[in-house]
């Protein structure tokens, strides 16, 4: 039986960030200005060893979760990523996914799959380097990300890709993205510009609605929508009318999702967030190195599920600009 909350929504995914540290500083979710030399990460002891994940992760499961992805930061820079990857995929009946920039998949991939991954989302906002360099401030080029790509394919994981979209900055790379994702196979996903924590400035007119980037592709390649796979997908679904494959759409700006909300977020420290807008987690670590037997642990989080109200996109509004928020980098994407 899977634990609703005060809305009704039951606990299905459950994200889990692995680190706070990235190897990227993407202007629009860890800019240089704030996430410079002198930044205070989170030291080693402070994360949740892979062990403690398990039993956070086997606790969830046991409260209805059935998808965890993994994330971060950038999960792949935490050292031995694949130790996790064996212990959750031995959980068994899950669907275990990771969300990454793509830039460490040429050394990582097969480790991760012979650890049990099936699957990976790789980031990335457009297949133009100088575009690219731009927003991820670190002068990555795009091949790289491509070869990491093309090496999860090649390990036998599945592979989607996740653009983030910013008025005035990448919109004109969604229709080459479109493009080439179709020709190669890969399902690609448009996610609007969120306002997630408060260094990146975010402001509303930088968002590129969902309806605007589906009107751009169908213009050139005519889509229709789909079906969701399951109540709570968060990518609304539209596929080419030739049969060549599908493309998602993200909208949590535009077409908020709240009332179909099944995700829980772990912060790399063991922090709980009942949604990625929330100012306050509940801390697991707390419990877990207190010495909670299985079944206290298994209660609290059920007591933290049960009292959810959270449906920030839904009421989003002038007066929730000021609110406090954690990062996107720090919660998990
Ligand atoms: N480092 C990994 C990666 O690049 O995929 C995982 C973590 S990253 C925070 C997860 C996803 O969140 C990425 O696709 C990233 O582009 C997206 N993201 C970060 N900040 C965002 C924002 N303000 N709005 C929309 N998506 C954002």
């Amino acid at each position: 039986m899977a634990a609703t909350d005060t809305l009704g929504r039951p606990l299905r995914d459950l994200r889990i960030s692995v680190t706070d540290r990235c190897n990227f500083r993407c202007v629009y979710c860890m800019p240089k200005e704030v996430f410079g030399r002198d930044y205070q990460f989170l030291e080693r002891r402070e994360l949740l060893s892979f062990e403690e994940i398990e039993r956070l992760a086997r606790t969830f499961v046991a409260h209805g979760v059935e998808k965890i992805r993994i994330t971060g930061g950038e999960p792949l820079v935490r050292r031995d990523l694949e130790r996790l990857v064996e212990k959750l995929s031995a959980i068994g009946g899950l669907d275990l996914t990771l969300t990454t920039n793509g830039s460490l998949l040429p050394q990582k991939a097969r480790v991760l799959r012979e650890a049990g991954l099936g699957r990976v989302t790789v980031s990335l906002d457009s297949l133009d380097d100088d575009v690219f360099t731009a927003m991820n401030d670190v002068d990555f080029p795009v091949q790289q990300v491509l070869e990491g790509i093309d090496a999860a394919t090649e390990a036998g994981l599945l592979v989607k890709v996740n653009m983030v979209v910013k008025r005035g900055v990448n919109e004109d790379s969604v229709l080459p993205m479109a493009r080439s994702f179709r020709e190669r196979g890969h399902i690609l996903r448009f996610i609007e510009y969120m306002d997630v924590g408060h260094s990146n400035g975010w402001r509303l007119d930088d968002v590129v609605p969902a309806a605007e980037i589906v009107a751009t592709v169908d213009a050139e390649l005519p889509l229709e929508p789909v079906e969701p796979n399951y109540r709570g997908e968060v990518a609304r679904r539209w596929r080419y009318r030739d049969g060549s494959g599908e493309i998602g759409v993200i909208a949590s700006v535009t077409q908020p999702f709240c009332g179909d909300c099944t995700r829980v977020r772990l912060s790399a420290e063991g922090r709980l967030y009942t949604c990625l807008f929330a100012a306050r987690g509940h801390d697991l670590r707390a419990v877990l190195r207190g010495g909670a037997s299985d079944d206290e642990l298994h209660d609290v989080i059920g007591r933290i599920w049960g009292r959810r109200i959270d449906r920030y996109s839904e009421i989003r509004s002038a007066n929730t600009a000021d609110l406090e928020r954690v990062e996107m980098s720090y919660i998990g994407g």
